[in-house]
């Protein structure tokens, strides 16, 4: 797993995958309207559910699939994006002279070794007998150690994650970095709250626990014996770790030492063997991110005896196997990760799983041959139009601001004027020759592409930082901010409606991927992304006391999200998510004005009886049209950094004159911001 510090515009979905329409199929295909009416509740008041006025008939006719905890918008086009790339993979499978070694061939084994199911049914838990043994050969806890780094080599992640990133003092280098990690459940809070809900996930992941260990061939004693020791050591794991709210803070998550350092912090983990054994035994500098965790290492070697490490490697083993084992092991781990977090009913397709594997391990190679066949050259050319106009409005707005001082205006600005821009698909694609994919082991490619990619990752370690790479596959539907390059990234798979849809009126357009690229651009100066100059170092450019005014504006951005219910008595928490919901705010700002530029004083007459502003947020509003189960909602709620999509429709719009303009929001809306309580930030 390479972890990247980028600010995304929505949560990922797991192996996500989209499509862009090609020109042959744009012509045969329906015109996508740019605004369905038929979608639209016009018996809701905008001013009460802005999000259900926009997307509540399409609710109430919608039932989410069986195979999915939510379902809208960017759901909509990943289910049409895996159709494409089924056929597109399908093509490549079928070919039996595709030349060993060449992306084809790794293409259509990896795809078949994974739609074998005969195959792997029959060898069951035998494909991992080779690694029990190993564990269970063990002593000490040296040993221990020497095994959580042969892990990490093989991009498993026991105990932390270990990657190579730009290093954030002196972004041109790569160093390397530790991050927390080693629990199984999605949230350290899950191990330490009293609340109901983590109480009974608990309850849960121990029942999975014993019967992942029933499945390995444990008695059904010694299994639950071995899931209470897991829990035991990911809780002793949890304590050490920070909550993902303390994670947002980047002077605090960044902690640069070299070895000898580390080895007086946590004295009592082995970190040159550790180093030794993940293939870099000079590591130079090294950022260990979260100071205590590390520490705490120290002290769990001591205080966690080397059998009850040995439990808690066989479970990392178990976990990390699972998807790619027989049938009885994907049933439970779906019953758990699916049903039990999500509220998901149905394992999807079996299709599916795997080209989601296939589409993510070989990302670009799969990405290549998708973008010359799906995507629009134009599109790319339209995008970075938008993007200029939209970086135009922004910088007039900051230049505008009546709260910031001229000095940090100027770094502002200046920051803002070298934001580098990434449409559609990178430049130059990955190289994967070195990628051994064979015929008959579903689980062996995917060890050998995580060892792949660790040791592509780690080899950057001391090198300049390659500036042209994607942090996201150009299939995939969503946008990043990366703070490090100061660059926002657009995938091809987001650039089709209802985000970008070429058939539609600039108002919509504006109001749907002119928002994504305001939201992005505006990452560069939320509450993180500000701590990075233009040259994506962690370096504060501001005034103290411009610094404390943003503080004061923002924290009536927090109020807002705090005060907003989303389920009985759970609300969104506004200091996770403030980064997006700046992001939000600024990104409907920078594109209603970049919006007006374009249209220089000639406002459009209405379409379909709504006026261009109302358009606008309505092509706002529909990006986010999603159902969504209550179990999934509660997760995102505790995990996600962005708001869920009804609250990115309802709160951000009330604090903008121009919506409320537009609608006629009135006091007595149950929406209404009072004057006092909006907020205004750029
Ligand atoms: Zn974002």
């Amino acid at each position: 797993m390479k972890k990247l510090l980028i600010f995304t515009l929505a949560i990922g979905l797991l192996g996500c995958v989209s499509s862009c329409n090609n020109e042959s199929t744009m012509k045969k295909a329906p015109v996508t309207p740019a605004i369905d009416l038929a979608n639209m509740d016009l018996d809701v008041l905008p001013g009460d559910d802005f999000f259900r006025f926009v997307n509540g008939t399409w609710m109430k006719n919608t039932e989410i699939p069986a195979e999915y905890s939510q379902y809208g918008a960017f759901t909509i086009l990943y289910e049409n994006n895996q159709k494409q790339l089924k056929a597109l993979v399908e093509e490549v499978s079928a070919d039996k002279s595709a030349v060993e070694g060449s992306v084809n061939q790794k293409i259509r084994d990896l795809y078949n070794s994974g739609m074998d199911t005969a195959r792997i049914n029959q060898l069951g838990v035998k494909v991992i007998e080779n690694e029990i043994a190993e564990i269970e050969a063990i002593k000490t806890i040296e040993q221990v150690q020497q095994f959580i780094g042969q892990m990490h080599r093989k991009g498993e992640y026991p105990l932390f994650y270990v990657y190579s990133s730009a290093d954030q003092s002196n972004s041109s280098m790569e160093i390397v970095n530790f991050y927390q990690g080693g629990i199984g459940l999605p949230d350290v809070s899950y191990y330490l709250s009293d609340d109901e809900r983590s109480a009974e996930l608990r309850a849960k992941y121990l029942d999975h626990l014993t019967k992942m260990f029933i499945l390995k061939g444990d008695n059904p004693e010694m299994a639950k014996s071995n899931a209470e020791t897991v829990l035991k050591v990911e809780t002793a794991i949890a304590k050490n770790s920070k909550t993902r709210t303390e994670l947002r803070d980047p002077v605090a998550n960044f902690n640069k030492m070299d070895l000898e350092t580390l080895t007086t912090v946590s004295p009592n983990f082995d970190w040159a063997l550790y180093f030794n054994e993940i293939g870099l035994p000079e590591p130079g500098d090294i950022n260990i991110g979260q100071k205590e965790f590390i520490a705490g290492l120290s002290q769990l070697s001591k205080d966690i005896s080397v059998d009850e490490w040995k439990t808690y490697l066989m479970w990392n083993l178990l976990d990390n196997s699972a998807d790619y084992l027989s049938d009885d092991f994907v049933n439970q781990n779906f019953e758990f990760f699916g049903k039990v977090l999500s509220g998901k009913q149905e394992l999807q397709p079996r299709w599916k799983r795997v080209l989601n594997v296939t589409s993510g391990r070989l990302g670009e190679a799969i990405g290549q041959i998708y973008v010359e066949k799906y995507f629009p050259p134009q599109a790319k050319d339209r995008m970075v139009t938008l993007v200029e106009n939209l970086r135009l409005a922004f910088g007039e707005r900051i230049k505008n601001l009546d709260w910031m001082s001229e000095e940090t205006k100027a770094k502002a600005l200046e920051k803002l004027a070298t934001i580098t821009v990434k449409v559609g698909y990178p430049d130059e694609w990955r190289d994967y020759s070195a990628l051994k994919i064979v015929p008959d082991g579903y689980l062996q490619n995917a060890r050998n592409s995580r060892a792949f990619e660790f040791d592509y990752n780690i080899s950057k370690v001391g090198k300049p930082v390659d500036k042209k790479e994607w942090g996201m596959t150009p299939q995939t539907v969503n946008a990043y901010y990366n703070p490090s390059n100061n660059e926002i990234v657009f995938p091809a798979g987001i650039l089709q409606p209802p985000f970008f849809n070429k058939d539609a009126d600039d108002a919509v357009n504006y109001g749907a991927i002119g928002v994504v690229i305001g939201h992005e651009m505006t990452h560069g100066f939320d509450d993180q992304g500000r701590q990075y100059d233009k040259d994506g170092n962690l370096n504060d450019w501001w005034t103290a006391e411009d610094a404390e005014r943003f503080a004061e504006k923002t924290a009536k951005l927090i109020d807002l999200y705090n005060n907003y219910t989303e389920l009985d008595s759970l609300h969104v928490d506004g200091t996770l998510t403030l980064g997006e919901n700046i992001a939000d705010l600024g990104g409907l700002s920078i594109s209603y004005d970049a919006l007006q530029k374009a249209y220089n004083g000639q406002i459009p007459e209405p379409v379909d009886g709504f006026t261009s502003d109302q358009r606008f947020y309505l092509g706002y509003g529909q990006i986010w049209r999603q159902n969504i189960r209550n179990e999934e909602l509660m997760r995102r709620l505790k995990e996600d950094v962005h708001s869920p999509g009804d609250a990115r429709v309802n709160v951000p719009p009330f604090n903008l004159d121009t919506f409320i303009a537009a609608f006629n929001i009135q006091p007595e809306n149950r929406l209404y911001i009072p004057v006092e309580n909006r907020a205004k930030i750029w």
